[in-house]
């Protein structure tokens, strides 16, 4: 799960991580008198949306012009003007999609006078089932293409989780960005901190791009990025608080609440699959046979009627699904239950494009025989491969 910048800051302040002062504006008519309670003389207009890359990004909109999602202002006056402007907009960055997404926040931050932008990460390294922190001098807007063109320049430390974090970890990045006297102290406080919230919140990235070192020599976090284990998320209601829904894939959010196990891909062939492994086994299936999944999903082994006619509708919504798979094997979950699902879902939604079920296992007879007497258009199949051929077959002729 992630959090928008204005959270994380909330967040890196409450563990005396030196973040710089800033409000949130939700409506134009705010932005002024939020503006208004920060010093100046610098203003910094930040567009919440999960993605990073905003202040190279571009509106689709022209009068919020081509400079980006976030904007330096002079004065309290052109601080409102530039929310107002982004406000409601479509901001299109390089990790956003063509698509873009609405900008429905803005963060107004007291400006900083910046010497020089340095990058820092925390992040789960699964190479070495270690949390490694991630160091460059090359901070700012282009990281990306400093990683890729010199990744000399990008420092790896790890950390022994039977040790945790000890002072020379902090020492250690502080050398390697070229940081001196009290501002070596200074990074060994903030990596201490930084380490402390990542672990304490389950988080499984923790991204400051930049971390700068001021004109006056003291170190600041600019921007953040955090990323929460989903699997860890009960254990944190004050995180779970702070989801955006509107963030989120719609289809993802849906099966969320209904407990399924869902991914949303870019193919075209829906899977409804009990069960990771055969669902990951269909993927795989589909691909050999020259197709492209749309979805990972797993109803479980105790779903409902209900659930599997959620998962159906969460399927047929996607308006890249041209034909659909149903595969299950009923051990434990019976397939007269995924029938009476499928059969459920068609009379609420319709099904517009090719549906290949096939069952096997518990109450199979009864499951075939219920989607036999339904009258629904269904492609019958034997077996994995057998359902597989059918349903690229039937897409793709
Ligand atoms: P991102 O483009 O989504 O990563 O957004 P950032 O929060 O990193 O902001 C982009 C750039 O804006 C930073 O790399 C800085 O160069 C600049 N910026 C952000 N905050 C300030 C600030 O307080 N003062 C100044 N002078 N520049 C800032
Ligand atoms: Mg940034």
């Amino acid at each position: 799960m992630n959090i928008h910048e204005y959270q994380a800051k909330a967040l890196l302040r409450s563990y005396g991580i030196p973040v710089s002062d800033g409000r949130l504006v939700q409506r134009a008519e705010e932005a002024k008198s939020a503006a208004g309670e920060l010093d100046g003389p610098l203003w910094v207009v930040k567009s919440q949306i999960h993605a990073g890359g905003r202040g190279k990004g571009k509106f689709l909109e022209a009068e919020a012009g081509e400079k980006g999602g976030v904007r330096l202002a002079k004065s309290v006056e052109e601080a409102a003007e530039f929310a107002r402007q982004m406000l409601g907009r479509t901001l299109v960055t390089i990790q956003t999609g063509p698509a873009g997404k609405q900008v429905n926040r803005i963060y107004i931050e007291d400006g900083s006078d910046i010497e020089r932008e340095l990058y820092l990460a925390l992040l789960i390294d699964r190479q070495t089932s270690r949390i490694s922190i991630v160091a460059s001098t090359e901070g700012g807007m282009d990281i990306e293409e400093v990683a890729h063109a010199t990744p000399e320049k990008i420092h790896t430390f790890s950390v022994d989780p039977a040790a945790g974090l000890q002072d020379f970890h902090g020492r250690r990045v502080a050398f390697a960005l070229g940081l001196k006297g009290a501002q070596v102290k200074q990074c060994v406080a903030i990596v201490k901190n930084l380490y402390r919230l990542f672990t304490d919140k389950d988080m499984d990235m923790l991204e400051i791009n930049p971390f700068v070192v001021l004109t006056d020599g003291n170190l600041k976090l600019l921007d953040a990025k955090m990323g929460f284990d989903g699997n860890a998320i009960y254990r944190h209601p004050d995180i779970a608080a702070l989801r955006d829904e509107t963030e989120e894939d719609p289809k993802e959010l849906a099966a969320s609440k209904f407990d399924l196990n869902y991914i949303a891909l870019d193919g075209e062939i829906g899977c409804m699959v009990n069960g990771a492994g055969l669902a990951m086994a269909t993927m795989d299936i589909i691909k050999l046979y020259g197709a492209e999944p749309a979805n990972f999903l797993d109803v479980g082994g105790g779903a409902t009627k209900e659930k599997v006619t959620e998962a159906f509708k969460i399927i047929t919504s996607d308006p890249q699904v041209k034909g659909i798979l149903v595969n299950i094997f009923g051990g434990i979950m019976r397939c007269d239950i995924i029938a009476e699902g499928i059969v459920a879902a068609v009379k609420e939604v319709g099904l517009q494009v090719p549906l290949v079920v096939r069952l096997e296992g518990t109450n199979v007879e009864l499951g075939k025989k219920i989607i036999n007497e339904s009258g629904l258009n269904v492609i019958a199949a034997d077996d994995l491969k057998d359902g597989a051929e059918k349903i690229v077959k039937a897409v793709k002729g």
